[in-house]
């Protein structure tokens, strides 16, 4: 996916995000909304640096990288606890919305993954597929805050709503 696909999917993301942790629509989502925007916008963004630096689609976009943003909110607090979404939904949209893929056990391996009918990056259904993908998302981060604790031991749902705000406490 290129760079303006990045931006709406973790734009609306962050907007759906709000919602999907306070679903009150008071001004109260509206504050998570502003609180995960940034993390979300930033952890979107990062993995294409490795345009720049080291080798494209490989270096930063890899599940090695991704676990090290998951791994972050349990040493340190702050809302930097949604970095990881960011990134995760780059991956998705570059496996998805890409032909090339990604090489997802990159530096074990140089294989590059993309879906069979992945979307090119130029085409005129990018933008579309980018908020179908978005909407999917949502739905998976719903579950995981509000329907996922239901069938965890209480002592773990404890755990991750205290580390990680994966879950409503
Ligand atoms: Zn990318």
């Amino acid at each position: 996916m290129n760079k303006r696909g990045h931006v709406l999917n973790a734009v609306l993301l962050s907007i759906g995000l709000g919602y999907v942790l306070d679903p009150s629509g008071d001004f109260s989502t509206f504050a998570r909304m502003a609180e995960v925007f940034l993390p979300v916008v930033l952890g979107a963004l990062f993995p294409d640096v490795d345009t720049a630096f080291g080798r494209h689609r490989k270096t930063l976009h890899n599940l090695p990288v991704l676990a090290i943003f998951l791994a972050h909110p349990i040493y340190h607090a702050g809302n930097l606890q949604w970095v990881w979404l960011g990134v995760l939904t780059h991956y998705v949209l570059d496996y998805l919305g890409s032909k090339r893929g990604i090489a997802l056990f990159y530096p074990l391996s140089d294989q590059e993954f993309a879906f069979p009918w992945g979307v090119a990056t130029t085409s005129d259904w990018a933008e579309g597929v980018t908020v179908a993908i978005t909407v999917v998302e949502l739905l998976l981060v719903a579950a995981l805050v509000h329907v996922l604790p239901q069938y965890l031991p209480p002592e773990v749902t404890q755990l991750l709503a205290e580390n990680t705000a994966l879950v409503a406490q």
